[in-house]
């Protein structure tokens, strides 16, 4: 039987830039408020393997990514470093090996309707220049591409979220083993799921 859409999943890394900038618990009480539940926690040291295995589960990674980076030099007026979106892509991933390998951070799983979208939406889109307030991206950092691509790095953004539900199923594996996420209730859930709203009149 399939799960309940209120079983849904997503990853979520609180990347080395915002455990340094203290940003823990802001970031988690964001996801927790909506009513999301964690179901998995750790903080790890992750190696460059880890990290470019990660963003090469989905093989087709590689091409989106260079091609959303060369649409947005253009946006911008900007001719793209490269015409190969894999070339661009390759770049990106040598910096974001330097960036999550840069110190410890935070590998959380949350489940909820929709977890994987709303996630995304408080999260708020990949550059911090242009994510909207409200968002923690928008709220909590000050960066663009005009920064990273002037330091040859890659773009501090805080929090790393799967962008689709196949993402998730890859993602969550590659840094949970089974038992590491656990399958738990909470009372809220009764208030937020259930059909019916019982037992709170005496
Ligand atoms: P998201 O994390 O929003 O899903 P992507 O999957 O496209 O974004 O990219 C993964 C990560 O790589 C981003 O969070 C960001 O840290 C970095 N990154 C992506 N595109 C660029 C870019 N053009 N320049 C610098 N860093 C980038
Ligand atoms: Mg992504």
């Amino acid at each position: 039987m399939k799960d309940h859409p209120k079983k849904e999943r997503t990853l979520v890394i609180i990347k080395p830039d915002a455990i340094q900038r203290s940003l823990v618990g802001e970031i988690i009480v964001r996801y927790e408020r909506l009513g999301l539940k964690l179901v998995g926690l750790k903080m790890v040291v992750p190696t460059a393997e880890q990290v470019e295995g990660h963003y090469t589960l989905d093989p087709n990674w590689r091409r989106v990514t260079g091609e959303k980076t060369i649409k947005n030099y253009r946006d911008r007026g900007l001719t793209p470093p490269s015409e190969d979106p894999l070339e661009i892509t390759a770049k990106i991933l040598k910096n974001l090996k330097k960036y999550l390998t840069a110190g410890p951070v935070i590998c959380m799983v949350w489940e909820g309707a929709h977890a994987v979208e709303l996630v995304r939406k408080i999260t708020g889109g990949t550059e911090p220049r242009g994510a909207p307030v409200g968002t923690i991206r928008g709220d909590f950092v000050v960066d663009s591409y005009v920064m990273s691509d002037a330091d040859d790095r890659a773009v501090r953004n805080l929090i790393h979220a799967s962008g689709s539900v196949s993402e998730a199923d890859m993602e969550i594996p590659h840094w949970f083993k089974k038992a590491e996420i656990i399958d738990y209730k909470v009372t809220r859930e009764d208030i937020m799921y259930n059909k019916e709203l019982e037992n709170i009149l005496p």
